[in-house]
């Protein structure tokens, strides 16, 4: 009974659509964020989807302020590493938080985000 395993596109596809998606181990329960090839905890492959709050706290975070080619007018932007209430930490965009409002500690919360026609994993105040 294995289900088709969540991928990158997947992955973006359904945060485009407002679900955060994690992926659990079926071998021991742990949870990761897809895509993941083996369980870092039991060395199987069972993964499967499951759809996570989205509510979390920032970890820690970098501000932006030389963009990548290409994104230069979005600068100066914050991208945090977000741990989620499941337990499990995913990189995000920060959006709708003034700069110098962001703390490690913050509640935010998960919201789909398009960048430069591509979804991409954004994080707005809880
Ligand atoms: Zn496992």
């Amino acid at each position: 009974m294995t289900e088709s395993p969540v991928t990158v596109q997947t992955f973006f596809e359904r945060a485009r659509g407002g679900t955060l998606t994690g992926i659990r181990c079926g071998g021991c329960g742990a949870l990761a964020i897809p895509p993941k090839e083996l369980c870092p905890e039991c060395g199987q492959r069972a993964w499967s989807p499951v759809a996570l709050s989205g509510d979390g706290a920032i970890a820690s975070f970098t501000v932006i302020r030389v963009a990548p080619r290409g994104h230069a007018g979005d600068a100066p932007y914050a991208i945090a590493a977000v741990r989620l209430a499941e337990g499990v930490s995913v990189l995000g965009r920060v959006v709708d938080v003034p700069l110098d409002q962001l703390a490690v500690g913050l509640k935010v919360r998960f919201r789909p985000l398009v960048v430069r026609d591509r979804s991409a994993i954004g994080f707005g105040p809880a």
